[in-house]
């Protein structure tokens, strides 16, 4: 990326254990020092890959003045207290993101996690091995940073580049994005990618219609004047506006396709088998299963579909007079 190191800035690409195998994270060179934004998970190649991108840049670890971190996610907030560890440099993240990072990494989130998933008809020993991962998940967090609030409409200096910080909830509830006014790059992190859609997904303890967040935070991106995005997976690209009319699109043809399924009566781990298929690993059981539920709150919270509870698990069906409609059709 010849035209970013023009500006003093790097994409520094760090390896991830999935299938999605890489983090987008970024470096940039200002007259006091360095600043990163995002950091990867903490683990071993993390590590030495930031160790190589430093080497090769005679950075010493003091030499990092700020670390700015997209949002609380594992592969974004994971390696940022080892860095904070090693340079003493401050972590900016939104106040939204350190609070749920409080709440989700540190407090016992995995008995509400446990009953979520029974909630929604996870076979309890599928639930058993999802939370195995989470387990997992949490040992490539630590050490925890001490963080420094971060507000929205707040300016920034990445290196050389001027940038506001936008609120773009949706991904999770306090993610932001980085926009540099003057040359129209956008930081977009989770918020925007180039080929896969961002999941958005409903957790214990975080926003109960996280997609609808997510569709009114895409409709302000697309006014945006942004010239090039740099996403935290995937490639650079330009063209906010048509990326976003696709993602719109991809979320109302999932509504139809969850509600038409769901209004036959099923619960959230049914519907979920049936929009994604058998062929997924439990770390992405567990995203498909969350998205699934963004999608089924989105259509209940909007009256398209109705849940009960039936021996403890929840259980949707349609509206009566819609499929009344339906049988018309037919
Ligand atoms: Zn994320």
């Amino acid at each position: 990326m010849t035209e970013l190191s023009r500006y003093g800035a790097y994409q520094v690409k760090m390896p991830l254990p999935f299938r999605l195998d890489h983090v987008n994270c970024y470096a940039f060179r200002g007259e006091a020092g360095w600043v990163l934004l995002d950091t990867g998970l903490n683990y071993g190649p993390t590590r030495q890959a930031w160790m190589e991108f430093m080497a090769e840049h005679g950075i010493r670890p003091e030499n990092i003045a700020g670390i700015y971190i997209t949002h609380y996610h594992p592969d974004h907030y994971g390696a940022a207290g080892w860095l904070q560890e090693i340079s003493g440099a401050p972590v900016y993240m939104s106040d939204v993101e350190i609070s749920l990072a409080e709440k989700i990494w540190r407090e016992d989130t995995v008995a509400l996690m446990m009953e979520m998933l029974s909630e929604n008809g996870v076979p309890a020993g599928v639930g058993v091995q999802i939370m195995a991962g989470v387990a997992e998940m949490r040992t490539r967090i630590k050490p925890h940073p001490r963080l420094t609030p971060l507000a929205a409409g707040e300016t920034v200096h990445l290196g050389a580049l001027r940038c506001r910080v936008l609120l773009t909830p949706g991904h999770s509830d306090g993610h932001v994005c980085f926009y540099d006014e003057e040359n129209g790059f956008l930081f977009s992190g989770d918020h925007l990618l180039p080929r896969i859609s961002s999941n958005i997904s409903l957790w214990p303890r975080s926003h109960p219609d996280p997609l609808a967040n997510f569709l009114a935070s895409l409709a302000e991106t697309s006014r945006l004047p942004a010239k090039m995005v740099l996403p935290a997976h995937g490639e650079y690209f330009a063209g906010v506006p048509g990326r976003v009319a696709e993602l719109q699109a991809h979320h109302r043809e999932r509504l139809e396709l969850i509600r038409r399924i769901a209004s036959r009566g099923a619960n959230a781990y049914q519907v979920c088998r049936e929009v994604f298929g058998d062929g997924l690993s439990l770390h992405e059981v567990r995203f498909a299963l969350t998205e699934t539920l963004a999608h089924l709150v989105y259509l209940e919270k909007r009256g398209l579909l109705k849940t009960e509870r039936v021996d403890g698990v929840f259980f949707y069906t349609g509206r009566k007079d819609q499929d009344q409609e339906e049988e018309e059709e037919r």
